[in-house]
């Protein structure tokens, strides 16, 4: 196998009519499996009319009922501490996650049993051993190891592919860097927001990772970023190494989507293992290739919560499989996933999703703190970042100011950034997930 570019050679490379009939064969037994033990999928679906036996086609999917993260939550709060919606008691589970819980929002709690586990270490082995992780290799998690799910499946992935894992929990940017340089490790598993930081750790302390450490790969997951070309660019030439982008989510335990070797500008999905949608997020009826929508999944690997067409408030356009020359017989998501649609804001015609703009923004190092003002002029929307600098660094401004404006301009399709410098303190500092946008623009000529 360690030939192959493959991980699971059969499966990815599953002609479109066969992967299709092993999609319809899984979604059977899913649902009635789901059907059969979690009472939060039986009321929903008896309500509404929907018995899995009707799964005679895979178009029949769409009979079954989105789940929303509202009503996950609902059933959490009515049934502490995890709702109706898992198939069997806490008693079963070996471990116990939460979603990374943005500010005013309670996290939702996961359970999984060994046999998840199992599973949401194989995902990422499609994603690692894609992008050409292998034995040989001496892979550095830069992970806090705690409740949030984050790299724990990658660390049990390298693992199983049978690399060298250093975890990189509790330690300071500086031993991180440190640590990498030390154990020579040749694979880095990070944000790209926190690799960024490493690469500027690295400067101060003297060190050029691109020459002088031996890390050819960077595995990054957890921000729309990582398929922002960029800030790939950026950080290919800061490491001297590859990045390959993955994404996952808690909801389901693992990554769905990664980008292999040939790195084609977009992530393969893994279908043998979950059915992708993609939807019009107002409409919720379906959108074709090239379509930008929100993306709905359905998993097959979970068994204690078990996850049907879940609204992910991904952003996301799938193009064919044929768009990457690699073999695989998966779609992708061309760019990754560009961003959450309650995030999104519309400015003359341009998606703009705060995700991105922090992105970009995170690039300089003397920036403190930014605010995504939206504001409205007359009658043109207008969109300003508020920037404080870092104490000493005031000198960059006004040439940081104009790089910065333009570099947004060009990843928003020539959109006009205004860019305002701040006195030190006025813009609010948070300590977990932050809130950095405000909309003032009126909200009636908004919504006409
Ligand atoms: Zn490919």
């Amino acid at each position: 196998m360690a030939d192959s570019a493959y991980w699971n050679p059969k499966n990815e490379t599953l002609p479109r009519a066969d992967l299709h009939r092993l999609q319809l064969g899984k979604l059977r037994r899913l649902a009635t499996w789901a059907y059969a033990n979690s009472p939060f999928h039986r009321s929903r679906w008896d309500a509404a009319g929907f018995h899995p036996e009707q799964l005679a086609t895979l178009d029949d999917l769409r009979r079954i009922p989105f789940m929303t993260r509202e009503e996950w939550m609902a059933s959490i709060a009515e049934m502490p501490l995890f709702g109706d919606l898992p198939t069997s008691s806490a008693t079963n589970a070996i471990r116990y996650h939460l979603t990374s819980g943005t500010s005013g929002r309670t996290p939702i709690r996961v359970l999984d049993s060994m046999k998840d586990w199992e599973w949401i270490a194989e995902m990422w082995c499609y994603g690692l051993w894609g992008f050409g992780v292998r034995p040989e290799d001496c892979v550095y998690i830069a992970f806090g190891y705690g409740q949030f799910i984050g790299f724990w499946g990658l660390h049990y992935a390298c693992e199983k592919i049978g690399a060298l894992v250093i975890p990189g929990g509790a330690q300071t940017t500086e031993a991180r860097v440190k640590m990498i340089m030390e154990m020579g490790a040749t694979t880095v598993a990070s944000t790209p927001t926190y690799a960024l930081r490493l690469w500027q750790q690295a400067a101060e302390m003297g060190i050029d990772l691109a020459k002088d450490s031996k890390v050819n790969k960077l595995i990054l997951s957890g921000e729309p970023a990582g398929s922002i070309p960029a800030v790939k660019r950026q950080l290919e030439h800061a490491w001297g190494a590859k990045c390959g982008d993955t994404a996952g989510m808690t909801e389901v335990g693992t990554i769905m989507i990664f980008e292999c070797e040939r790195q084609p500008g977009g992530t393969h999905i893994i279908e043998d293992h979950y059915i992708e949608e993609v939807i019009d997020p107002v409409s919720g009826s379906p959108v074709g290739y090239g379509e930008l929508g929100e993306r709905v999944v359905t998993s097959f690997g979970r068994g204690l919560i078990p996850v049907l067409r879940y609204r992910t408030k991904d952003m996301v356009v799938k193009v064919p499989a044929a768009t990457c020359g690699c073999g695989r017989t998966g779609d992708l998501y061309d760019g990754g996933i560009r961003g959450r649609w309650d995030d999104m804001k519309l400015i003359r015609g341009t998606n703009v999703y705060p995700s991105a703009v922090e992105a970009i923004v995170r690039e300089y190092d003397a920036i403190d703190e930014f605010q995504i003002y939206l504001w409205r002029n007359d009658i043109r929307d207008e969109i300003t970042i508020k920037i404080e600098l870092k104490p000493g660094r005031e000198a960059e401004w006004p040439l940081l100011g104009d790089e910065l404006a333009r570099a947004l301009s060009l990843a928003h399709e020539n959109l006009r950034f205004l860019v305002e410098l701040m006195e030190p303190g006025n813009l609010p500092r948070f300590e977990l997930k932050a809130r950095r946008l405000v909309d003032a623009r009126p909200v009636a000529a908004y919504q006409a």
